[in-house]
Parts: structure tokens; sequence; C-alpha cells
């Protein structure tokens, strides 16, 4: 059984409907899809409905956190949380506060871009993210549609990057309550590709330890940002707090280079996590 926990679609910052994630996933082999978009359970009504015969979909979300969560030192961390109650109010307030940052975040983004010379249409990059929480990869596409990168991967290695003068942060969670609001709702918390460096600067191990105090379920280890060393690394931390190994693709459609099922997790390990939850339960025959 293959098992890939860690997907988006085109309700954040994917390129796939929903039902063309699916799709690929089945054409992939998987047997088992965790659909995690940004800051929004906006895709979980039309995968339950639209789900092929034969492929399990565990409803989940990436949510953008942050530790500390403000002032200089703030290190962004991106926390996965599955089958929780999408109506519980706390958790739901909270993603509907990130999308609306994210709103105005992109829109100060693109604000720099034009002041400094960089025609960005603003009503393109909106157009792009459908409604949903706008990201970078929404900025990325209008930068290349303009002619203004050649590849998504290169406006951001141009422009995007966490260092560039455009770049603007999100009112992002802190990750510990992020944790707690999940577990409040039902659902398993795991911290997404916590050694992910060139993302920036990411946490350490004791940040890792006062997660799993917080309540924290699991490490997000093999992923495509990682390194081998990074997997062996999180490996041992997650073996020493009995933390859950996971292990995924990220899949962002043509967003990304990265295949669906690049890597996956244990069926055991989704055994585990199904059986933790109680907020809702996977889409499945
Ligand atoms: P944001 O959430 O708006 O800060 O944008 C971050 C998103 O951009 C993450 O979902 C990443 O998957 C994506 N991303 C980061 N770096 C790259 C890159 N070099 N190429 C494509 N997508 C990227
Ligand atoms: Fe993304
Ligand atoms: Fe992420
Ligand atoms: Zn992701």
């Amino acid at each position: 059984m293959r098992v890939d926990l860690h997907t988006h679609s085109a309700r954040s910052d994917g390129t796939d409907s929903p039902a063309e994630l699916m799709a690929a996933a089945v054409a992939a082999g998987l047997d088992v899809i965790a659909l995690t978009d940004h800051d929004t359970t906006a895709g979980w009504a039309e995968a339950a409905a639209q789900r092929p015969r034969g492929l399990t979909v565990v409803p989940g979300v990436e949510l953008s956190c942050a530790s500390p969560v403000t002032g200089a030192d703030a290190i962004g961390v991106h926390l996965l949380g599955y089958l929780f109650d999408a109506e519980h109010p706390d958790f739901r307030d909270a993603r509907v506060r990130l999308r609306e940052s994210r709103h105005g975040r992109a829109e100060e983004m693109v604000r720099r871009m034009r002041a400094s010379g960089l025609p960005i249409d603003w009503e393109r990059v909106s157009a792009l993210a459908a409604g949903g929480p706008v990201g970078r990869p929404h900025m990325a596409r209008a930068l290349v549609g303009a002619g203004l990168a050649a590849t998504v991967d290169e406006a951001f290695r141009l422009h995007l990057h966490h260092g560039s003068p455009y770049y603007v942060r999100k009112a992002d969670v802190d990750v510990g309550d992020g944790v707690r609001m999940v577990r409040a709702a039902g659902g398993v918390p795991v911290l997404a590709h916590a050694l992910a460096g060139r993302r920036g600067r990411v946490v350490g191990d004791d940040v890792i330890a006062d997660l799993a105090a917080a309540g924290l379920l699991g490490l997000e280890v093999d992923h495509p940002d990682h390194t081998e060393e990074d997997r062996r690394h999180l490996r041992g931390v997650a073996g020493e707090l009995g933390l859950l190994c996971t292990g995924s693709s990220d899949y962002h459609g043509t967003n990304k280079q990265t295949p669906i099922g690049v890597f996956g997790t244990a069926p055991a390990v989704l055994d585990t996590i199904i059986g933790l939850s109680t907020g809702t339960r996977p889409y499945a025959d």
C-alpha cells in the first residue's frame, strides 16, 4: 500500500483541482493521499464528492506557523494537521486570519515589486489564487506570465526568496498554539519538513521537544527538501520523543518539479494517525 500524506491542490498553491490531484494519485499507483492545502479546507468537499473508487483521501491542512511567532528571530514552520473537525471555532478562525494576512502581504509584495520596476499585475496574482489563500507561487506564475522570469523556480530565486527585498512575512500562528488547536479539533498534528534549510532558518531539537510536550504527534521525516542527513537526524529525534515518522511528496502540480508519491508513509503509521484522530474520518470506499 502506497501512502502520500502531503499534497496541494489549486485550492491553495498547487495547479491541479482536487479531482485532478486524485486522478494523478491513482495514475501514480497510490492508494492513499492526504489533501493538505495551505491554511484552507476548501478542497475537502470536492475531494469527498469526486474521489475515485479505491483511493482513500485523508482530509488535512498545512498551517502557516512560526517559532517564535513574532520578532526578528521568528522561524517559519509548517504544521500538517490531519482528520480534524473543520468547524472547530478557534481553529477555523485562525485559518481565516491566516488567509486574510496572506492577502495583505501579497498586495504589499506586489506593490514593492511594481515600485522597483517589476510590472507584476495584482489582478493576475489574485486571479491565479482564485479566491483561495494567495501565496508566492501565484506571484511566481504571474512573473513568469509577464516574462519577468523563465520558470516558477527562477521567479523564487530572483525575486521571491525569503531574503529578497520584496519579501514580506505573513502573520503566522505560534506553532505551539497550532499544535494545541489541531488537537483540540480532534486532529493529528505532524511537523512538516522541519529541516528544509533551503527555505530559511530551521528550528532546533529543543523546539521539537517543546512541541512534543505540547501535543505534537509526528515528524515529516522523508521529504524532497531534506537531505539524507536531515532524515537520519529527524528519525532519531522522533525515536527519542516517541513521535510518528511520516513521508510525503509535498506535490504542487506543475508549480514544483516533485512528482506525487516520491516519498511515502508506512501503512501502520497511517493506521495510527487514523486511530488517534477524533475530528473526522478519511474518505474511503
Ligand atoms: P508562501 O506560503 O506564500 O510563503 O509561499 C511558500 C510556498 O512556495 C511553499 O508552499 C513552497 O512550496 C513554495 N516554494 C518555495 N520555494 C519554491 C521554489 N523554489 N519553487 C517553487 N515553489 C516554491
Ligand atoms: Fe505550497
Ligand atoms: Fe510546507
Ligand atoms: Zn506543502
